[in-house]
């Protein structure tokens, strides 16, 4: 038995990138982290940081294989060392779960054979995360591996908004529903309300703002709606993707513009939301264009604010009312000016901000809104690493 307490190595695997922290669930606290890039290109990029020591460098690493076997040699060679980390699971995060999962899994062949076969769904998710799960099923053989999923949190939706008005027959044949993403902030940070609230009862709207966007209606903590649908493409204004479109779109892409269907799919997911809109992706930049008096990136921020409103005015009457209103990711986080903008547009609600304490900066969870105000604003930073220890953890428990 180890003094240490419980660690969960978290590793999150994309299609040329492998993330990973190791994280003491209890106390929340991460002990390591670092992250493997451009896997399979000639240079790809490795930082391993451990306390005060920031280990980066620039070299090819061809595979998953080659990329996990140098993340445990830099765990060995600059700590802390896993043979004595006490590390008692490995949680994967998996973006698809389809039906099969409303909570995290330990996986064993069936499991993984299950994320396989979603593949068709997630195409350019679970395939990536399989390659890091058999790797790391492969190096740390000794430990339980479990899968936490994306698209968990909202197997509780009702089938009223999980049903798409599609010819049934081919919707089932083709598993064709809303199956939602970025499930494990949206459940995070919606439970971390509850309890820094300490009440049960919050009917809650949580906006996930990154260069991914999405937003939720939980009641209860159980979610009743989400912006994301079968894929994430569906929902918000993005940093790259459009978000609600007519699908007619396509048609006429294709019919009209002699287009693709692939080119039609990385147009509407790599290059359409803000980045169609002005040319960059990144809010930060948006946001000064537009205070410069680009006519663009202004036209860009409405269409964003327009799409929000829309959402939290379906969702606040979806649930017969609103309580509280969540911001998270980097946008959700950092961006005041986005905040104040929306919330003077939800003043149907008795939304108000104050305007001091919006402003603040801090990394802490915290109330925005006036006293006065009919619903309660806040931030709270979203942790998804940490959500995949403690699910992993509980699961083990
Ligand atoms: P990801 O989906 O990649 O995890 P993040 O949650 O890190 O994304 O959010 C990235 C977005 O947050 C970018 O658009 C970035 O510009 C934006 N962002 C970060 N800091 C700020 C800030 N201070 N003001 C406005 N936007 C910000």
């Amino acid at each position: 038995m180890s003094d240490l307490p419980p660690r969960v190595l978290v590793i999150n695997s994309g299609s040329s990138s492998l993330k990973y922290q190791l994280i003491e669930p209890e106390d929340g606290i991460s002990i390591a982290s670092g992250l493997v890039e451009r896997i399979g290109e000639p240079v790809s990029h490795t930082e391993h940081i451990y306390g005060d020591k920031d280990v980066a460098m620039d070299q090819p690493i061809l595979d998953h294989t080659a990329a996990l076997r140098e993340v445990l040699r830099l765990f060995n060679q600059v700590g802390p060392d896993l043979e004595t980390a006490n590390i008692i699971a490995v949680g994967h995060r998996v973006v698809q779960g389809g039906r099969y999962f409303d909570g995290p899994a330990l996986i064993d062949d069936q499991t993984r054979n299950l994320i396989d076969q979603l593949s068709p769904l997630a195409p350019l998710h679970n395939p990536a995360h399989l390659k890091g799960i058999d790797v790391a099923r492969q190096m740390l053989p000794d430990v339980p591996h479990v899968a936490v999923f994306d698209t968990a949190f909202f197997q509780t939706l009702p089938d009223a908004s999980a049903t798409y008005a599609l010819d049934k027959e081919t919707a089932d044949r083709y598993s064709i529903r809303r199956y939602g993403a970025h499930g494990t902030s949206h459940q995070y940070v919606s439970n971390r309300v509850h309890d820094l609230l300490g009440r049960k009862r919050i009917r809650q709207i949580v906006l996930h703002l990154g260069n991914g966007a999405s937003a939720s209606a939980v009641v209860n903590g159980r979610a009743i709606d989400t912006s994301m649908g079968l894929t994430p493409l569906e929902g918000l204004v993005m940093g790259t993707r459009t978000g609600d479109i007519d699908p007619a779109a396509i048609f006429h892409l294709m019919r009209v513009g002699g287009m693709k269907l692939d080119e039609i799919d990385t147009l509407f997911n790599k290059r359409s939301g803000l980045k169609g809109l002005t040319g960059d992706n990144d809010m930060r930049s948006v946001r000064a264009r537009a205070n410069a008096g680009d006519k663009e990136a202004r036209l860009a921020l409405d269409i964003m604010i327009h799409r929000l409103v829309k959402y939290v005015g379906g969702y606040a009457a979806a649930m017969g009312g609103l309580d509280v209103l969540t911001f998270t990711a980097g946008i959700g986080e950092n961006d005041a000016v986005l905040r104040q903008e929306l919330c003077d547009r939800l003043k149907i609600f008795g939304i108000k901000l104050d305007p001091v304490g919006n402003v603040l900066r801090s990394k802490d969870p915290r109330t925005i809104s006036s006293d006065d105000s009919a619903v309660r604003v806040m931030v709270v930073p979203t942790n998804e690493e940490l959500a995949i220890a403690r699910q992993t953890f509980s699961l083990l428990e």
